[in-house]
């Protein structure tokens, strides 16, 4: 006998599989999807393994099998089990994250007649019991759900029961209906061979019936079935004169499948691979060397990092590694942090691959979505390219995990199962030998530290394509804001941006705005001497809290009033600093009355297109000055774009986490490499009250090198990534007290833990409120473990409701 370890759709399941019998009707594959009897219901379970033994002494039957294709196959299987345990997430929803869109339903239990026919003896029945067991005989099978309206539930459910129980009638189960259907449309074919329609075509003529004739005569002429639509375009017909045919039994009406198509909007001209230069054939030539080598079975991954700058040729170099790919009858999916901000990188890919590109995201309509899936498993698709959940894809024989801007915050998934999508694609490339390029011109940290170590080999490619016509990067001012206050100016503008833009604007040039609204007015800063407050033993910014009036450490929850002075120069110009894309887009329409202004941030885009409308309109060069939050320093190519001010480099720098240095600096390169894409040429103004910040002072000189060796040093002292690894425990509930009380509960806890255990050198921060102390009308307040391994004391403790458990958190 087999048994099956199903992992079941249940929240109590959490990180376990259970064990079923496998009835020898049923034959059960792994990665199948499978109904199993889960306490008093009947759940969706995924079968991960096989085995001659099961894991308890009692199991139940697995009821019946949900599609007989399996779902998962078997790197994603091991892919389920590393989340749900590197993770701590419930192995279920582990396995969602790959299952097809619309899968997850409620089973529909039917009655029917008994596999083993016996002989009946009707009187000993009550009447109830007979008339159930006739109508099933009559129909072969009924819902239970049927029964109940007829009966009530109760009756119902006895009733089946007992004829089950009786060996009368047998209980079986289907999914509810899809809600996705795939889509369809009519076809028209003949249903006759083409003499006897050409006759029929004449006979209709005669009888003056002259649109059914030429209905006839136009099909006669197609060698296969015709849509509808096509018929209507080209013979003029109407459903009437359809029916009149159907009818006659001369023509046929098909229904046939066809695939809702994301990309169709975008109307493309095949693109050819270009000549690479010399920097990019070398890394290239290095991609290629690892896509031939066969992966042995312990092998470490292939692991590229490729580092270059905004226009250095990176996407050739993905593109030309996918064709190689599929050379070898692979396939790829390639990652991008944000699809809708993406369009031009994604026209690239689809021009490149014609109709051999899937496009994956969130803002796809479930019947997309799921023809989609269907195409890919299909193998139809060369590559698949979507925001981070596209690495669940799917793919057959996946030969290139490729991810672009590989530093972005947006491969962090922020609930459960919160993984990080780079991990997630290192893992998933050990599991299936592909290879895996992370492209950035701003690598994270911890991604260079691997590379610099020989984990993964580093590819550079440090000058753009083509540095001629003044497409080289452009210059880079810092201005310090102190001086612009000494010399009694308080607009948001420092005179060389103001200056700037009027030279700009007059010489037909865009401008872009750029302001990074996040955690705006909370720290403080002097005006004077730039001086800002910081917590004395985390050295995190203190953020300032309204309710309380006061300062405090989102680490370990230090607190002190908001000083009078200056702590450093005694200035009373101590400020909360701060302030929207409204408040700039307000002040840029007085200072300058004739530009015309956009704004594009959260609140502007919310629709399926915004995005590109907004995009498109500025591209169209309908508006001179484009104000805006991050999004503004995405992917964007904007030739006519001269001058890039950024308002105010403070907001990202002052944020409490220990990667706040590392966001800014990645945020202004990014920023400023929006600036002279064109002939044109390009300016860059970044206004800041610390300009000496070594974060700033490496952006405005693009030197990575620079900015990596000091972050690496201040890691290093505090023992952050990558020096070590983060566990983030957050509780959070509508009343503050009991939630900082929980937060010092958990943390005796776990410090009595790692004392019995005697484990070393593991921290424990906290409790703190988190930085977003209140989110949707709760209180969260978080402890932070410190380590070489902080997931291996957590999972083995019950972790308590209400506690969300954030391993390799990407923002604390
Ligand atoms: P990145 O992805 O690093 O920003 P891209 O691949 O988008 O760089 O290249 C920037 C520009 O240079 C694009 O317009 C691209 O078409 C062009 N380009 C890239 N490689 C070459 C090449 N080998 N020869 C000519 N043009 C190139
Ligand atoms: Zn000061
Ligand atoms: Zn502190």
């Amino acid at each position: 006998m087999g048994y099956a370890e199903v992992s079941v759709n249940s929240p109590i399941a959490q990180r376990r599989t259970f064990s079923y019998t496998i009835p020898s009707n049923l034959t059960v594959d792994v990665g199948q999807a499978v109904w199993i009897p889960f306490g008093e219901k009947l759940l969706q379970g995924i079968v991960l393994e096989l085995s001659d033994y099961p894991s308890v002494e009692e199991t139940r039957e697995i009821a019946g099998i949900i599609d007989p294709h399996p779902v998962l196959s078997l790197p994603q299987i091991k892919l389920t089990r590393w989340i749900s345990e590197h993770y701590l997430s419930p192995l279920f929803e582990a396995v969602a994250l790959m299952l097809p869109p619309g899968f997850e339903r409620k089973a529909l239990t039917f009655i029917c007649s008994s596999p083993t026919s016996r002989e009946i003896d009707m009187p000993s029945l009550t009447q109830g019991q007979r008339e159930v067991l006739e109508l099933v005989y009559r129909q072969g099978k009924v819902s239970l759900r049927q029964l109940e309206k007829a009966l009530g539930k109760k009756k119902a459910q006895t009733i089946a029961s007992q004829l089950v129980g009786l060996g009368l009638a047998a209980r079986s189960y289907e999914s509810e209906p899809v809600k996705v259907k795939p889509k369809k449309v009519p076809y028209l074919n003949l249903a006759v061979e083409a003499d006897v329609a050409r006759q029929q075509a004449a006979r209709l003529h005669e009888k003056r019936a002259s649109k059914q004739a030429a209905l006839l005569d136009f099909l006669v002429q197609q060698t296969e079935p015709i849509p509808l639509s096509k018929v209507r375009q080209s013979v003029g017909t109407s459903a009437s004169i359809v029916k009149a045919v159907v009818d006659k039994g001369l023509v046929e009406v098909q229904h046939i499948e066809i695939k809702r198509d994301p990309l169709a909007y975008q109307s493309l001209t095949p693109s050819y691979p270009l000549t690479l230069t010399a920097t990019q054939r070398s890394a290239l030539d290095s991609i290629k060397s690892s896509l031939l080598k066969a992966p042995s079975d312990n092998a470490s991954p292939s692991v590229f990092l490729l580092h270059g700058v905004t226009g250095s040729g990176k996407t050739e170099v993905y593109l030309q590694a996918l064709a190689e790919v599929g050379k070898q009858g692979k396939r790829g999916i390639v990652l991008v942090p944000e699809i809708a901000l993406t369009p031009q990188t994604i026209e690239r890919f689809a021009s490149r691959f014609p109709h051999k590109v899937a496009v994956l995201h969130s803002k796809l309509s479930l019947g997309e979505q799921y023809d989609e899936w269907h195409r890919i498993r299909n193998g139809e698709c060369d590559v698949v390219i979507g925001s981070r959940s596209a690495i669940f894809a799917p793919q057959p024989n996946l030969g290139l995990i490729v991810i672009d801007e590989e530093h972005e915050w947006t491969y962090k998934q922020d609930t459960s199962p919160r993984y990080h999508a780079r991990d997630v694609a290192i893992k998933l490339a050990k599991l299936t030998g592909a290879v895996v390029i992370l492209g950035s011109a701003t690598p994270g940290v911890e991604i260079f530290y691997h590379a610099q170590r020989g984990d993964y080999q580093l590819l550079q490619l440090p000058e753009r394509v083509t540095p001629s016509e003044g497409s080289s990067l452009p210059q880079v001012e810092v201005i310090d804001l102190r001086e612009e206050l000494k010399a009694g100016n308080r607009s948001l503008f420092s005179r060389s941006l103001s200056q700037a833009m009027t030279k700009s604007l007059a010489s037909g040039g865009q401008v872009i705005l750029f302001l990074n609204r996040r955690g705006a007015a909370t720290f403080i800063q002097c005006r004077r001497c730039g001086f800002v407050l910081r917590c004395k033993r985390c050295e995190v910014t203190l953020t300032y809290h309204w309710a309380e009036d006061m300062l405090l450490c989102h680490q370990c929850n230090y607190r002190m009033p908001v000083p009078r002075v200056c702590p450093q120069c005694l200035s009373p110009r101590i400020k909360f600093l701060g302030s929207g894309t409204q408040k700039l887009e307000q002040e840029a329409s007085h200072y300058f009355p004739q530009a015309r202004l956009l704004r594009w941030d959260s609140d502007v885009t919310r629709g399926k297109h915004s995005h590109q409308e907004i995009l498109d309109k500025f591209r169209a060069h309908k508006a001179d000055i484009l104000v805006g939050t991050q999004m503004v320093a995405k992917g964007l190519d904007l030739p006519q774009v001269t001058l890039v001010g950024v308002i105010s480099a403070d907001i990202g720098l002052n944020l409490p986490d220990f990667r706040a240095g590392e966001r800014i600096f990645q945020l202004l390169c990014q920023v400023a490499g929006r600036a002279g894409r064109g002939s044109l040429g390009g300016q860059v103004i970044i206004q800041t009250y610390s300009p000496e910040h070594y974060a700033i002072q490496a952006a405005a000189k693009y030197d990575y090198a620079a900015f990596y060796s000091k972050e690496t040093n201040y890691r290093r002292q505090l023992r952050n990534p990558p020096f070590s690894r983060l566990a983030c425990l957050t509780y959070s509930h509508t009343n503050d007290t009991i939630c900082q009380r929980e937060a010092e509960r958990m943390k005796r806890l776990l410090t009595q833990e790692i004392d019995s255990r005697g484990i070393a050198n593991l921290d424990l921060i906290g409790p703190a409120p988190a930085f977003i102390q209140r989110l949707r009308g709760r209180f969260r307040w978080q402890l932070i473990l410190r380590g070489s391994e902080p997931s291996a004391l957590l999972s083995e403790l019950p972790i308590p409701q209400r506690w969300t458990v954030d391993i390799d958190p990407v923002g604390v």
